[in-house]
């Protein structure tokens, strides 16, 4: 938690001017932050859910979810035929 030593004051980080400056005095109260705030524009939901490598095998179903699904496809199937008979 920064902390404002001329105005004795705790900041939140979310507070802070974007430079790490103090919002009322501007003194340096802590470092910049590295990383920008997360935005409609600069939010990346594909990269987030492949991963940084960018690899699209990684985000695919696996093989037991696929063998679940035609499982489930075949019993409900058997039931529809039990329904009908
Ligand atoms: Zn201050």
């Amino acid at each position: 938690m920064p902390f404002c030593e001329d105005c004795a004051k705790y900041w939140a980080p979310s507070a802070m001017n974007d430079d790490g400056t103090c919002p009322t005095c501007g003194r340096t109260v802590e470092a910049p932050k590295v990383q920008s705030t997360i935005t409609a524009k600069n939010l990346d939901l594909k990269r987030l859910a492949v991963g940084d490598d960018g690899d699209p095998a990684d985000a695919a179903a696996p093989w037991h979810f696929k063998l679940l699904m035609v499982l489930l496809v075949v019993y409900l199937g058997w039931r529809f035929v039990q329904l009908l008979t």
